[in-house]
């Protein structure tokens, strides 16, 4: 036998410590801490380590039990048949997997095709419903999976539980002396929002998800309380069964529906395994228009004989297999909060995160939707926690995890004045949501960033109108000086920004660092500094630091500066915001070559296409020298090109530049254009 090395059992010991307590977590308090993809992932270490190490198992291992044991609060309920968890599968491979398990223990041949059921595996907590001669006599919760708690008053509460079985239909098998129907209390998505709402409001901390306000609502001692929240249930299962022999799963849930018990609509018969896959897809496509939480899909061998011969393990039977879907929540850090002026004025406060993968896609930023949001849920800056991403609604913060607060979490300043244009903030009376009163604010922002980026100013590529509204209602601009801090991942939020088209921009604003004095200050915006003044502030003063320290009287012994125009350079320079402003864009790297150099220029801000072939040089020395006098080549023709240079034998390019009545020069023109003849 293996020896197991000494750092593998102190894994071991620490994993089953850590589940044993988000177990308790989960199941008892029904107020998690960690999100569900990092309970399970826990969960699979545990189980490899004790696949690779058996010697490791041990019968109370979290490995080898299902839930926790009841509560003290409720009496306890014995499950005739134990109430078992099912096995995951996170991708099509451990679901193929499953199904070559199954007829491997079965014997059969590997082209055999089994029969399944599908069913959608609902969100919600496991409970056991005793019918005895028809009459619902005890309900109960899993627990431990062999005891559970009863619940039975609180069941009643909920409509969808029938009181009496009845037969509905003429075919309906007559009503067994007892049977112990399984199924899964669930709360709707619109009862969680309203319930959390409420929550939030009385200042207590909302539910993680459906499954655990359900569990919560349903766990009561006083059922009035369960009363109130708007539980269902859908029944997907027996326990013990008297009287009546049941073939398939199928037949389960349709006799199940007969006699009044509610099952779900969507559960399905497929031919064989990779129909199960199609109907894991199907639903995970429809998953956010349901009105209830699913987190995948459960398979269900539909031969109840082949149950039998396929039998159970310590949690799980063999015959079915919970076919997950992607996450949707993970925790991470709060490391700031930004605030957004939207279209109307509204600042929303949107949250920082430490990147976090969620369902395959990094989340850096959730939203905060207002300052009523943050006080109710007092969530702190440098607190942990729990996000939520479901399909493409913005992330959301459910809460914080109070519990990993370390006392340095420093709570969320609102703002009192707008952050782009410094107008104070007003909220109507009865409203949550705090504006700026500005009607010009948000508009002056995206004009401010177009004027920056246009040709003659910073000449950034590809940053136009619709992404600078874009840059602004997300949020990840709040002045001129934050685009040089933004990275590729950044424009990659961006709607129709995938990387190359993000790398481009992002390469664009690099390169618009390196820029003239002159154009720079004309990029400022300064009022009544137009191109032609910032050639001459540029001339006279030399540096930017001249220029930042000049008077009023400096600047009017220029011929052509009157006094209206050095008062607003001196207004301009003085003002702390835009000192901040100015400092922040010099320490991201913008500097200034000289006058000189840049009148070697001649092109800038001119974009070429070439077709043809040219007699004096190559396509790509012609680019080169287009490049090295400050201009572009592309290789699409648009309406953006300012000249088509033509050689012989152009292509389809060439009809379309006429077309659109673009400049069109041959090769002699354009040697003239850059100074060769
Ligand atoms: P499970 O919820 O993954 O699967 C078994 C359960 O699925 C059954 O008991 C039943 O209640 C339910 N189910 C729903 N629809 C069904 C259907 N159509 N047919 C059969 N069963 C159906 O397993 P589990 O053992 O109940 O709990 C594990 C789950 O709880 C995992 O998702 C895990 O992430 C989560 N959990 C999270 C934490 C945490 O701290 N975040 C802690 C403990 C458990």
């Amino acid at each position: 036998m293996s020896k197991v090395p000494p750092e593998v059992v102190e894994r071991v010991k620490k994993l089953r410590e850590e589940i044993e307590y988000h177990n308790y977590r989960y199941y008892v308090l029904n107020s998690p801490v960690i999100s569900d993809a990092e309970y399970d992932a826990l969960m699979r270490e545990l189980k490899e380590l004790e696949e690779k190490y058996p010697e490791l198992i041990t019968p109370d291992s979290p490995t080898q039990r299902v839930g926790f044991k009841p509560a003290e609060a409720f009496k306890e309920v014995k499950h005739e048949e134990p109430m078992l968890s099912l096995d995951d599968a996170m991708n099509e491979e451990e679901v193929l997997e499953f199904d070559k398990r199954v007829k491997k223990f079965l014997n059969l041949p590997e082209e055999k095709e089994i029969e399944y059921t599908v069913e959608p595996k609902i969100d919600g907590l496991a409970v056991e419903l005793v019918y005895e001669n028809g009459v619902f006599t005890v309900g109960s919760t899993r627990g431990d999976g062999y005891t559970g708690e009863d619940v039975t008053n609180n069941l009643k509460t909920i409509p969808s539980i029938p009181l009496k079985l009845r037969r509905f239909t003429d075919d309906a098998p007559p009503i067994p002396p007892r049977i112990d129907v399984r199924g899964e209390v669930f709360m709707t998505k619109e009862e969680f929002k309203r319930l959390n709402e409420e929550r939030i409001l009385k200042g207590e901390l909302p539910f993680a998800n459906p499954r655990n306000a359900a569990a919560g609502s349903l766990r009561q001692l006083d059922p009035k309380v369960t009363a109130q929240r708007k539980l269902d249930i859908f029944c997907y299962g027996v326990g013990k069964v008297e009287g009546i022999r049941f073939k398939t799963q199928w037949e389960i849930l349709q006799t199940l529906k007969k006699w009044g018990l509610k099952i779900n609509p969507l559960a399905r018969v497929v031919k064989n395994i990779k129909e199960a896959i199609e109907y894991h897809h199907y639903i995970e496509s429809i998953r956010e228009s349901l009105d209830y939480d699913i987190d995948g899909v459960v398979i269900k061998v539909n031969d109840l004989e082949l149950w039998e011969k396929l039998g159970t393990k310590a949690r799980s039977p063999r015959y079915a297999i919970a076919y997950k879907f992607q996450p949707t929540q993970a925790t991470t850090q709060l490391v700031d909060v930004v605030f957004q002026v939207g279209r109307t004025g509204a600042i929303t406060p949107v949250a920082v995160l430490k990147p976090v993968q969620i369902g395959g896609v990094t989340v850096e930023r959730a939203t905060l939707h207002n300052e009523d949001f943050i006080k109710n849920l007092d969530v702190r800056i440098g607190d942990w926690v729990l996000v939520q991403r479901a399909g493409d609604v913005i992330p959301q913060i459910v809460m914080p995890i109070k519990e990993k607060r370390t006392g340095k979490e420093k709570p969320i300043k609102f703002p009192t004045h707008c952050p782009i244009c410094g107008t104070k903030l007003v909220k109507k009376e009865g409203e949550a949501i705090w504006r700026c009163p500005n009607p010009n604010c948000y508009a002056s922002l995206v004009r401010k960033i177009l004027h920056f980026a246009s040709r003659n100013a910073m000449n950034i590529e590809g940053l136009g109108e619709k992404v600078a509204r874009d840059l602004v209602s997300k949020g990840l601009v709040q002045n001129i000086a934050d685009l040089f801090y933004l990275k590729t991942e950044d424009f990659m939020r961006l709607p129709g920004f995938a990387y190359k088209k993000a790398k481009n921009l992002f390469e664009a604003i690099q390169k618009s660092k390196k820029t003239t004095l002159a154009r720079f200050l004309y990029a400022l915006g300064i009022r009544h500094v137009g191109e032609a003044m910032a050639q001459l502030l540029a001339q006279k003063f030399k540096t930017l630091e001249n220029l930042m320290k000049a008077s009023t009287a400096d600047l009017m012994s220029i011929s052509g500066v009157g006094y209206e125009v050095a008062k607003s350079i001196v207004d301009f320079f003085k003002n702390e915001e835009n000192q901040k402003l100015i400092k922040r864009m010099l320490e991201a790297g913008v500097t200034f070559i000289d006058e000189e150099k840049e009148e070697e220029k001649t092109l800038n801000g001119l974009t070429f296409v070439f077709t043809g072939t040219l007699k004096s040089m190559t396509r790509d020395q012609a680019k080169k020298l287009v490049l090295e006098k400050g201009g572009r080549v592309t290789n699409s023709v648009s309406k953006n090109v300012d000249y088509v240079v033509v050689g012989e034998k152009p292509g389809s390019k060439y009809q379309k530049a006429k077309a659109l009545g673009l400049k069109i020069i041959n090769e002699q023109e354009f040697l003239k254009l850059i100074g060769k003849v």
